[in-house]
């Protein structure tokens, strides 16, 4: 609880209205996506600022009375990173919502912060422009959380993750100093930019952000083929590749993830085929053109049981439909999930699909796996029933396993859904000491007192196994 006269000082920065403290107004900021695992944690107040000033003015306060900030964009995260896991106040950037101005020549775009992904698409593409990062849930998720974890999506494959499209940045340190880093303000600033993407609310609070855009693609093919079996979708990857093809798209969705579709009212897609690949090429007309036979060659030679070719948006749209609706469906299916983004060198992802279908076997839990197989990036997700005892810790133990065998394979626990949270036990096993010390230090110097995001992305020292600490103490 805080104490009144914090919420006065709070109030005084943003007006009463833009202050909730009332345990029913708390209650939907308790959890993000990750809240899917059956994990929440009520704040003590919601903070909604309407401008950097303001939130300047709810981080000087929480920094003076040492309360935990937990900067929110949609709660769409999927690593518990904007569940206040100890309190304290979320500050929303709900009200931080504008697309500032599109520079065409310049080929950039301003935004604030709390504005939603799907409307710096929209914009772009009015524009004749593009930005490529589109994490699968841009309708709803905000371009300041996108930089925070620096999203990625289907076609990271061809044009790189959020980061690759961050110019400019404007944020609030952790003692309500604000900083413009970039090219919107100091150009030399540029390693200070990198460090506040992907720092998950730890460093600072993002409030504008200066975004690259490139020219949109003149032509665009989708291909969607079907396969008996994980290994044959995985062969007609690596013929695509052979043939020296770079597509903007390789997602697939293996036979748990079309069930819960049919199951959800996809309909019958593909038929009883084991695994759907969509495959998604931009470019000039004649390449494009040329990438296409090539491909669709590969993915027969690799025996697919059904291929499918969409030239106009209407048809590419139904092709993509199944892969769009697939986190609707699982959640249709099973009220919870523990879900995982897991990284392997794409040509083990067959082999890795195969291991969370036994581990599933073994933990008495329906496995669901989809992704960007281009990029090797698997959402291995396990469904639970939170309400039941006990399935939550199978699930837990499950993704345990899941991640030995991922770092065995010399992969990685997170493509693009962050650390948060729910990964925080497991950064050091991938990291090692020396690197998770170089983070603490980081952390230290940018907010003394650890008021920003605490318990999240970066394991403090207390949490570090008694081998290692004696190890670094020496
Ligand atoms: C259906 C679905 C599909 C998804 N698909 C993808 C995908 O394809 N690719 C992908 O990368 N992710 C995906 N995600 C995960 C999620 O949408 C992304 O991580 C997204 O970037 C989170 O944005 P958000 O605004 O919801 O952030 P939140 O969930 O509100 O916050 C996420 C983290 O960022 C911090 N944060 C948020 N805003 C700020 C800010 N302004 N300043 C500082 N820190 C901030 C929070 O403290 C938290 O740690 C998906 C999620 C869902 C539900």
């Amino acid at each position: 609880m805080l104490d009144r006269r914090v919420i006065r000082d709070l109030e005084g920065q943003v007006a009463p209205s833009n202050v909730y403290t009332r345990p029913a107004d708390l209650a939907a900021y308790a959890y993000d996506a990750w809240g899917a695992s059956g994990e929440r944690h009520l704040p003590d107040a919601v903070v909604f600022p309407g401008s950097t000033e303001e939130a300047a003015g709810v981080v000087s306060v929480c920094a003076v009375h040492r309360i935990p900030i937990v900067p929110r964009g949609a709660g769409t995260g999927y690593a518990a990173g904007a569940s206040p896991s100890r309190g304290g106040v979320i500050l929303s950037l709900a009200r931080l919502n504008r697309i500032l101005g599109l520079e065409s020549e310049a080929l950039r775009i301003h935004a604030q912060a709390g504005a939603i992904t799907a409307g710096i698409h929209a914009q772009a593409t009015a524009a004749g422009l593009y930005y490529p990062p589109d994490p699968g849930s841009s309708t709803t998720c905000t371009i300041g959380g996108n930089v925070a974890c620096n999203a990625a999506g289907p076609h990271t494959l061809r044009y790189g993750v959020t980061a690759d499209f961050v110019a400019g940045i404007t944020a609030v340190l952790s003692d309500g100093r604000i900083v413009r880093l970039g090219e919107g303000g100091d150009i030399s600033a540029s390693g200070l930019l990198s460090l506040m993407v992907g720092s998950e609310g730890t460093l600072g609070v993002i409030t504008e952000v200066l975004l690259r855009l490139i020219p949109a693609p003149r032509s665009r093919s989708t291909l969607a083929a079907t396969f008996t079996g994980m290994e044959r979708a995985a062969a007609a990857v690596a013929e695509i590749s052979e043939a020296g093809i770079v597509p903007a798209a390789l997602e697939f969705l293996d036979a748990g993830a079309l069930d819960a579709v049919r199951k959800a009212g996809g309909g019958n897609i593909g038929g009883d085929s084991a695994a759907l690949l969509i495959v998604e090429l931009e470019g000039d007309p004649a390449t494009v053109g040329a990438d296409t036979e090539a491909a669709c060659t590969a993915i027969t030679r690799s025996g697919a049981s059904q291929l499918q070719r969409a030239t106009e948006p209407g048809q590419a749209q139904r092709l993509w439909a199944a892969r769009k609706a697939v986190s609707a469906a699982v959640a249709k299916v099973q009220i919870g999930k523990v879900n995982e983004d897991v990284v392997v060198p794409r040509d083990r992802v067959a082999e890795l699909v195969a291991h969370t279908r036994d581990l599933g076997i073994k933990h008495e839990l329906p496995v669901v796996n989809f992704g960007h197989l281009g990029d090797g990036n698997v959402h291995a997700t396990f469904l639970i029933d939170p309400r039941i005892d006990g399935e939550r810790a199978r699930a837990d133990a499950a993704a345990g396993e899941l991640f030995e065998t991922v770092l065995g394979m010399g992969g990685s626990l997170s493509g693009e859904h962050g650390v948060g949270a729910a990964k925080l036990e497991y950064v050091e096993r991938q990291l090692g000491p020396g690197t998770v010390e170089l983070m603490r230090r980081i952390k230290t110097a940018l907010d003394p007192h650890g008021v920003l995001n605490p318990g999240k992305k970066i394991p403090e020292r207390q949490s570090v196994s008694s081998s290692t600490a004696s190890s670094e103490a020496a």
